[in-house]
């Protein structure tokens, strides 16, 4: 039984291995697929831990080995990582984040695993991974996620229409009879979100961010009291998962205008369309909204760190 596996690309041959205690293993054309190959040619061998080193990193000491194994008798994944020298960015739609550089770790080779735990994860995996210790991260990550760090915000907004106002709704003017009264353009969809939104941070609600007696505040375009709530969002680390709105009116027909209203709100949360739903209600005719006086919404958003 060898010590170690050398694995090849898939095209790639090797020439005049004499070395003791190495196998050579067809690789696959990414790392996965060879790691998957050497941990498949392994199955039988009642192997306990596996190394997984770059070739492309020749010079591993043997000092970090010792102290990989060591830390391996207690965990089942050890990974090496660097801190980050560099400052660090991404970017989700146009808009440009800072990640904390204290909190970024560079993930090295060689990696360490308990045999049987990783060949189970890349048995279930199905995406395509940079490194072993990703398997782990997303196990953990899905964890995490269900466990704790998820949270909702509710937000409900109701605006008297009155004539010789334009109408917007989700940043989006609508050709309609009447405008929506208020300190500002009166978008109900927007209002219900940075309420929902700013719920589920637990920061309070639109009304004290944007008090409507400051005149400071006074016709101010709803798109532009969404962004200091967007920032915040990013600010604190939190993403949008999802957001679900009911927008209740009699007219204008919301199946008609739901493709625009969902653009801008994809545009205007930097998130991608499909994480946003926009249902209309109608209200049978009944109270001020069903004879068309007022626009409700109501909003549930969820977010994560
Ligand atoms: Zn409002």
């Amino acid at each position: 039984m060898s010590d170690c596996f050398i694995l090849l690309s898939a095209n790639k041959k090797i020439k005049n291995v004499s070395y003791k205690n190495i196998d050579v293993i067809k690789g696959g054309t990414e790392r996965h697929n060879s790691t998957q190959n050497a941990l498949n040619y392994l199955k039988n061998k009642k192997i306990k831990n596996v190394f997984i080193h770059d070739a492309a990193r020749p010079n591993l000491s043997i000092k970090l080995l010792h102290r990989l194994k060591k830390e391996l008798k207690k965990n089942n994944a050890v990974v090496p990582y660097l801190k980050s020298e560099n400052s660090v960015k991404y970017k989700i739609k146009n808009k440009i984040n800072n990640l904390d550089r204290n909190k970024i770790l560079l993930t090295q080779t060689p990696q360490c695993f308990n045999f049987q735990e990783l060949f189970n994860l890349y048995k279930s995996n199905k995406e395509k991974i940079t490194d072993e210790a990703s398997l782990y991260l997303r196990k953990n990550e899905d964890l995490n996620y269900l466990k704790s760090n998820t949270y909702y915000g509710i937000g409900f907004d109701i605006h008297r229409l009155i004539k010789n106002k334009k109408l917007f709704l989700g940043g989006v003017k609508i050709p309609f009879h009447s405008g929506l009264k208020g300190h500002s353009d009166g978008d109900v969809i927007l209002h219900a979100i940075i309420d929902g939104l700013l719920g589920a941070m637990r920061k309070s609600d639109i009304g004290t961010l944007f008090p409507s007696n400051s005149n400071k505040f006074k016709n101010i375009k709803s798109k532009n009291m969404l962004k200091p709530v967007v920032n915040l969002l990013n600010d604190n680390n939190f993403f949008i998962n999802n957001i679900d709105i009911n927008l209740i009116c009699e007219n204008p027909k919301v199946s008609k205008i739901k493709g625009k209203i969902i653009k801008s709100l994809s545009d205007l949360l930097f998130i991608d369309r499909s994480l946003i739903n926009l249902k209309g209600k109608t209200v049978e005719k009944l109270g001020i909204i069903g004879k068309e006086q007022a626009i409700a919404c109501e909003v549930i958003c969820s977010i994560s760190k």
